[in-house]
């Protein structure tokens, strides 16, 4: 089995954001002993340690139909009543739960919508250019 997968600049970015409040906070617990491990710039993914079983991503949720397979709805943007309610919609995610989140995306399909339903993406033409 072939396996594309690796960190994005993103995915590095949010750790290292965290890293810098999280260590901002620990310090001024004034700790005994203090240690941290997050990934860092050029980091790989890598099967052989535990990195993450929250492996998600491959018909990414996005704004813009050119650069994703799903509207904000978990809606197929060429297909209408496909609906791809799982964890394969998030464009990005490190390590950390996505569950919870997802279980919210969820409701954004499944009537917990204040707005109602979905509403229906343009068509796509021929060229993958809107119809209306
Ligand atoms: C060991 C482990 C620990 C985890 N711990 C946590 C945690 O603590 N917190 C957290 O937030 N997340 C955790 N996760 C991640 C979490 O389990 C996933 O992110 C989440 O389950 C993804 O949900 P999903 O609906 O996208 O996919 P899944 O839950 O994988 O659901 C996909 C479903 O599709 C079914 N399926 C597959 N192919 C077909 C087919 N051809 N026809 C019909 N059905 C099919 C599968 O049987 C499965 O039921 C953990 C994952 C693992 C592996």
């Amino acid at each position: 089995m072939r396996m594309t997968f690796n960190w994005k600049d993103n995915d590095i970015r949010m750790p290292q954001f965290m890293k810098a409040r999280i260590e901002e906070i620990a310090k001024t617990m004034n700790p005994d002993m203090m240690a941290s491990g997050y990934k860092s710039k050029g980091s790989q993914y890598d099967v052989r340690p535990y990195q993450s079983t929250h492996n998600v991503g491959g018909a990414i949720m996005g704004a813009d139909r050119k650069t994703s397979t799903l509207n904000k709805y978990l809606q197929s943007w060429n297909c209408h009543n496909l609906f791809v309610m799982d964890a394969s919609a998030y464009p990005q995610n490190t390590q950390y739960n996505p569950t919870g989140a997802l279980g919210r995306l969820g409701l954004l399909v499944g009537g917990g919508n204040p707005q109602g339903l979905p509403p229906q993406p343009a068509a796509a033409g021929v060229n993958g250019e809107a119809n209306r």
